[in-house]
């Protein structure tokens, strides 16, 4: 499987590729560290790529107007918002945008085995 990470901090996106390792060793993962380049990547690779997770504050392209984007592109994508900001509203707009799930940072192995568990992604 393909899996797209998106966060602006390296350091978000060194701690939620180890976790998905631990469940998919062999996942090909692309880094993107803001909405654009994950539209963009999506856009060349939607056909390989089987799951995005997706924050929400960032430069340039925040996550929701990702989503959007990625959703108008491809109304099948499998997206997964993990982002400190849960609070309703803003949960309430990803999942109505066509979010598949919200996951409070920081994603523990915990988190993530649920994730593949629930049949969403
Ligand atoms: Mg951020």
């Amino acid at each position: 499987m393909t899996v797209l990470v998106t966060d602006d901090s390296l350091l978000a996106r060194k701690s939620l590729i180890k976790v998905l390792r631990e469940l998919e060793p062999d996942a090909e993962i692309i880094e993107a560290q803001n909405g654009l380049e994950a539209y963009e990547y999506y856009c060349k690779r939607s056909r390989d790529i089987s799951l995005v997770f997706l924050d929400l504050t960032m430069p340039v392209m925040d996550g929701f107007e990702a989503l959007e984007k990625i959703m108008a592109f491809d109304s099948q994508a499998k997206v997964v918002i993990v982002s400190a900001d849960i609070q309703p509203k803003s949960q309430e707009r990803v999942m109505g945008a066509g979010a598949k799930t919200v996951i409070p940072k920081p994603i523990s192995s915990d988190k993530m085995r649920t994730l593949f568990l629930s049949g969403l992604v």
